[in-house]
């Protein structure tokens, strides 16, 4: 049987997701990545992947299990410090009050392994790597709407559906939409020490199995323990867009550049805060962008996008990759269904139908996007404030009182539902009587 020619540009999470979720429903499709392989690039630090999104696209993947087998539970605690060491809460040993309920379920996994699961699921020569997108042109000739992908060395033609799943920096968005990624305001270095256990142990313990957050006034060390044993930390702060090249800090020397920023940026933070940093292998710095919140775009034929190149968020909310793969999830089902109830059905029609799911799932992601969005930007202002890390505190005590009153008010309503229940099952019983017994003067008559 035919099929639509699906071409999707970028095999990270949410590109590989969506490949994996067509082939086990019978729709083939290639995916482009510009890498040479996927270890041409360290993947950076693990993400945690929710219960009712990343998982349950990992569950549709058919790959909840090797998930699980590598997931870490224990890395779903949080410690957050203020610069001077005082700890504020430590999830791993009770002190201080844990986050909502709604923290529950998110496991960590590594991005490496993350990639590894979905890239072995796929069918050989679905995936080729050394492919730079350059751009997306309209195929010459033919009846139908098909596009042409110009990588740095080929051309590959006559895709149906082209899905940019191609990141922050999409090309493919750029037939969608003139919108490209504005600066947070948030800017900084993204620092890696390897082996901490055998670099200084105590300091490996004051991270702990999870995330460690210092934060200060508008200036913090936000820490990750990775499976692999080492530490990531982002020396993050509100600082200009171009603070990488105005700030002074010789980036050219490794060892100079550390000690340069935090001497200029850390000062009132304990050793612990700075060690994070100047210990680590390797530092670079990283601002951080974003698509304005509610960022759409009007449908084109044989166009989307998913993942960071649809809604690319900062990762304060740390929701970026579960987003991507509900993306994946949402498209890949919409078009498995489309494939079953109209393309098999009447092929003729042809593929300009397949506008149907592609853009009925964009409506969705839209509006999902713009939540996550918010959450997102809200997260934001509650890690870079003024007065450090017991706004954040606040936030979980007053998220937590809600989650207390939304339960109250389940039991009451259940409790009202089963009172009622019981007093119409009271009221009902005459009536069953009073039928008895007009059967029985029936019965009488007929008799
Ligand atoms: C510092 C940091 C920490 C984060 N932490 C978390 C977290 O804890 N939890 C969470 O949920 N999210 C987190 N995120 C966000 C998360 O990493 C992203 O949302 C997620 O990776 C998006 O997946 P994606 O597949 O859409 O894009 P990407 O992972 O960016 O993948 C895009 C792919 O496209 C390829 N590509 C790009 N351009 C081209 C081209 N021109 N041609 C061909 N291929 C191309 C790239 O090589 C790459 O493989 C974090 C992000 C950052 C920056």
């Amino acid at each position: 049987m035919s099929s639509p020619r699906i071409g999707i540009i970028g095999a990270g999470p949410a590109g590989l997701t969506l490949a994996r979720l067509l082939q086990i429903n019978g729709i083939p499709c290639f995916i482009f990545d510009l890498e040479q392989d996927r270890y041409a690039r360290d993947q950076g630090g693990c993400l945690d992947l929710h219960e009712g999104a990343a998982q349950r696209a990992l569950r549709e993947c058919g790959l909840y299990d090797q998930f699980l087998a590598v997931a870490r539970t224990e890395g779903e605690v949080l410690k957050i410090y203020e610069p001077n060491g005082t700890i504020l809460l430590d999830e791993g040993s009770g002190y201080g009050e844990r986050r909502p309920d709604s923290f529950n379920g998110r496991p960590e996994v590594d991005r490496q392994q993350l990639k590894d699961m979905l890239i072995d699921s796929l069918a050989p020569g679905t995936l080729k790597y050394g492919h730079k997108l350059f751009a997306v042109k309209t195929s010459v000739g033919g009846t139908s709407q098909k596009y042409d992908l110009h990588f740095e060395h080929s051309v590959e033609i006559g895709f149906d559906l082209v899905v940019g799943a191609d990141g922050a920096w999409s090309k493919v968005r750029h037939l969608l939409t003139d919108q490209r990624p504005v600066y947070s305001g948030i800017n900084g270095v993204d620092a890696k020490l390897c082996s901490i256990d055998n670099v200084d142990l105590a300091l490996s313990r004051r991270v702990g199995q999870g995330m460690c957050l210092t934060l200060g006034s508008n200036t913090t060390v936000l820490s990750q323990r990775n499976g692999d044993g080492c530490v990531r930390s982002y020396g993050f702060m509100r600082l200009p867009e171009d603070w990488q090249t105005t700030c002074g800090i010789d980036w050219s020397s490794h060892e100079t550049a550390k000690k340069e920023f935090i001497e200029k940026y850390y000062d009132g933070f304990n050793d612990d805060a700075k060690n994070l940093i100047l210990l680590a292998d390797e530092m670079a710095p990283r601002p951080m962008y974003m698509l304005p919140l509610g960022h759409r775009w009007a449908h084109r034929q044989g166009l989307t996008l998913i993942g960071d190149a649809a809604h690319l968020m900062t990762p304060f909310a740390g929701v970026g990759v579960n987003v991507a793969m509900e993306d994946a999830l949402s498209l890949g089902l919409k078009l498995k269904q489309w494939k079953r109830e109209v393309w098999d059905q009447s092929p003729e029609q042809g593929v300009s139908t397949i506008i149907q799911p592609t853009s009925a799932y964009e409506q969705e992601m839209f509006a999902r996007a713009e939540a996550y969005g918010k959450e997102t930007w809200m997260y934001l202002n509650l890690f870079f404030h003024e007065k450090g890390g017991r706004p954040m505190l606040e936030h979980f005590a007053k998220a937590k009182e809600q989650e207390r009153e939304q339960a109250q008010k389940q039991v009451e309503e259940q409790t009202k539902k089963l009172v009622k229940t019981e007093a119409l099952t009271q009221e009902e019983e005459p009536c069953l009587t009073q039928v008895t017994l007009v059967e029985s003067k029936e019965e009488a008559i007929a008799q």
